[in-house]
């Protein structure tokens, strides 16, 4: 911008900050600004067009255009240019308005007589909040620098809106934000239900004054938070952390580009040159890099402007001396909304949060994975909930729907404690048995597990009356760090679960990496079928680095106790025994070095693929447990991806085919006298859970949440019965037995809820 026109702006920026200081309401407001716009910008008209409801902008001031068009003029997004301007974030400017696309007349504004038309987004990080328009009746050609003065002056009216400064007193204001109930569906992540306090992840930077008074020291300002970020930046890159680090340093690197990137630092300068506050600079650029993420396809191009939009969050920091949420703060009830959050910094929350609603996230996400090992409920994918959520309002997760509810009405809340109160009581019953042995009506006995991924589980294995550790997920430990964990930090780690699950046996699983479970330190190969690729016990093998060191802090931890190793996705006996000569190898090792070896080890595999069902004998005979893994056998068994929303939850466990391949299984490993178990979410639900159960097996591993719901109906079937229900289902062709199971289990009023 030339520097006559930036003292203009800077002029016009004051004066519209002194008019908001003004006495007066927020409609008063509303119309100075509309008058001082129009009278700078020598322009016959000025309007302020903001959304009042979802898709819907409304006319709330005006100079110029009809005054009775005030409130009544409102337009859906995408309609008429205005509609346009919000749809798109982007300006439109035109001398013939009439003959623009997407024109549309509303006659009682009178606006007909004006040719020329120039419209900007008013809008704040990425999100559009309204329309500010300028119109003139002769045909004008409105040059860029213009264009961008109207930009400069609609971020400050978006900056004043969200400070509320156009809400309050008058009957006709628009709805302030975050008043009135909101209500979003999302995805489910976690199932369980929660009700709270919102807990930003990421607080709501409020800009009290968005106008530089003085720009040279705003410039000041500024070029001592890039001098301080890229001094973080650098530190970060050499902390001895990260030395042989993959894919963060690529981060840190991106980063390190962005914050000396000149571009990017001229454009700031400019718009504080404009008259803006040093802050307001950082989040007009974060606004253009928002939009443009959510416009390009290229996954690496998103992934680098997420990088951008993440440094300028910790450049605002640094001007404003906000720090990011500090532990010590987090209310009681706390339930964390994030856009996204990593799996680290959800366990440094832990279990002091109530649930957890993402905007984005997915369901094999590593903070997915977290909030299934705390049994927080999870909401991922909640639409606009960023937006709309405030710190300290009321917010009710129910993760059995995927729904949120904020500043819910009492209906609802009632509601929603009803439903509590009867998970509570749920609860309460399941305490009742929890040392009662799960034993079907008709004398067959099972064991129930838990499944596990961090040391926090472990204080659930007594209240949930598991009997001990089916599936101790040992990835998490390395997915949570930004570095390889070092074996002697392992080795406390597992002597501490050791230590904790006392005589009750744990398996733990050896690293299941690649595919959804992506270690952020490990380079890896770009795979077309990351679930088909390079993961688990392939790279295990192919690289036992790490996996020997695993194995030497397993056998270090047991000191003397019995141990249990089980190997993910071993799809050939090949696979298996290299496995088993490495643990041997190792107990050799150790037994040479002069530690102390287990008692005995017991080595075991998960079969998740469809081959290992039809592996030799001997290996049946060779491995000492066996345990499906029904997430991933499922996946490949159908071939429908556990992660693609769109397909995942097309088959159903109960599916007659998938059913008879558990029988098949079981009764092999019943032959062959293998001990059988399944580990995967499903076992979890109870009719499914009774459904492997009425297949033959008779060992489950699951959430600790489950093992109540699903002991409290195994002990009130006729399991023979069971079967008797599914077998006339799969006589009768059904495609899945779940409705005639269902139906049965109604009959006999057994407990599925
Ligand atoms: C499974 O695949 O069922 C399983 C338990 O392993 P994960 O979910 O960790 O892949
Ligand atoms: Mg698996």
């Amino acid at each position: 911008m030339p520097q006559s026109e930036a003292v203009e702006s800077r002029v016009l920026l004051k004066r519209l900050r002194d008019t908001l200081a003004e006495a007066g309401d927020g409609q008063e407001r509303l119309n100075r600004i509309t008058a001082l716009v129009a009278s700078s910008l020598v322009a016959e008209v000025c309007s302020i067009y903001l959304q009042t409801e979802a898709d819907t902008l409304e006319l709330c001031a005006t100079t110029g255009l009809r005054q009775s068009a005030v409130h009544r003029t409102r337009m859906r997004l995408r309609q008429g240019l205005v509609g346009r301007i919000a749809d798109t974030a982007s300006p439109v400017a035109t001398d013939d308005a009439q003959h623009t696309r997407g024109y549309e007349y509303f006659p009682e504004t009178g606006e007909e007589v004006f040719a020329s038309f120039l419209g900007v987004p008013i809008q704040r990080l990425g999100e559009v909040l309204g329309v500010l328009v300028i119109q003139n009746q002769n045909p004008r050609t409105y040059t860029d620098d213009e264009v961008h003065g109207l930009e400069v002056v609609a971020m400050v009216i978006a900056e004043m809106t969200e400070l509320g400064a156009f809400t309050g007193t008058a009957p006709t204001d628009p709805p302030a934000r975050h008043q009135g109930a909101f209500m979003t569906r999302g995805v489910i992540g976690q199932e369980g239900v929660a009700a709270g306090t919102v807990l930003l992840h990421d607080p709501r930077i409020v800009i009290t004054n968005p106008v530089a008074d003085d720009p040279v020291n705003e410039q000041a300002r500024l070029d001592a938070a890039l001098e301080a970020l890229r001094g973080e930046v650098d530190a970060m890159l050499h902390s001895d952390d990260l030395a042989d680090a993959g894919e963060h340093r690529d981060v840190l690197n991106a980063w390190r580009m962005f914050a000396h990137d000149k571009g990017w630092v001229r454009r700031m300068k400019a718009s504080i040159d404009a008259g803006l506050a040093a802050e307001v600079a950082v989040e007009r650029e974060q606004t253009e890099t928002r939009a443009r993420m959510s416009r390009v396809a290229d996954v690496y191009l998103r992934e680098r402007l997420h990088d951008l939009d993440d440094l300028s969050n910790r450049l605002l920091r640094l001007l404003t001396g906000i720090s990011a949420v500090d532990q010590k703060d987090v209310p009681e009830d706390a339930v964390l909304v994030a856009r996204n959050i990593g799996p680290g910094e959800l366990l440094d929350y832990g279990r002091r949060l109530q649930g957890v609603v993402l905007e984005e996230g997915s369901v094999g996400s590593h903070a997915a994975i977290v909030a299934r090992a705390l049994a927080i409920p999870l909401v991922i994918q909640a639409e606009h909930v960023i937006r709309e959520a405030a710190n300290g309002d009321a917010i009710l997760v129910d993760g059995d729907q995927a729904i949120v509810h904020l500043r819910p009405e009492e209906n609802v809340a009632g509601a929603f404690r009803a439903k509590i109160d009867m998970a509570a009581q749920a609860q309460e019953a399941y305490a009742g048995i929890r040392d009662l042995p799960t034993q079907t009506v008709d004398g067959v006995e099972l064991t129930l597990l838990m499944n596990a991924g961090l040391m926090a589980d472990l204080p659930s294995l007594r209240p949930s009356g598991a009997q001990g550790v089916g599936l101790y997920r040992t990835e998490l430990a390395f997915l949570v760090r930004r570095t390889v964990p070092k074996r002697r930090d392992l080795v406390a780690l597992y002597s501490r679960i050791l230590d904790s699950a006392g005589d009750k046996p744990v398996t733990f699983r050896t690293l299941d990496i690649g595919s959804d479970k992506v270690l952020p330190y490990m380079r890896r190969p770009e795979e077309p079928n990351p679930a088909l690729g390079w993961r688990a016990i392939r790279v295990g093998l192919d690289r036992p680095g790490i996996m020997r060191m695993q194995l030497q802090a397993l056998l270090r931890a047991a000191n003397g106790r019995p141990l249990r190793i089980m190997f993910p996705f071993v799809a050939q006996f090949d696979e298996f025994r290299d496995g088993h000569e490495m643990v041997h190898a190792e107990v050799e090792r150790e037994r040479r070095l002069g530690h102390m070896v287990p008692e005995y080890v017991q080595i075991g595999a998960m079969l998740e693929t469809p081959s290992l069902a039809f592996a030799p004998d001997q290996f049946f005979e060779m491995a000492d447990f066996i345990s499906i893994g029904g997430n991933d056998l499922k996946q490949f068994f159908f071939a429908a991806d556990r992660e693609n929303e769109l397909v995942r939850r097309r088959y159903d466990t109960l599916n007659t085919s998938f059913l008879s391949f558990i029988q098949q299984i079981s009764e092999r490993c019943e032959d062959l006298g293998t001990p059988i178990s399944f580990c995967g979410e499903d076992a979890g639900r109870p009719v499914e859970a009774l459904a492997f159960a009425a297949m033959g097996l008779r060992c489950l591993s699951m959430r600790p949440a489950s093992i109540g719901p699903v002991k409290r109906l195994l002990r009130a079937v006729d399991l023979s019965a069971a079967r008797g229900a599914i077998d006339d289902a799969r006589a009768n062709g059904d495609q899945s037995v779940r409705a005639a199971l269902v139906r049965w289990l109604t009959q006999v009023e057994a407990p599925i809820n």
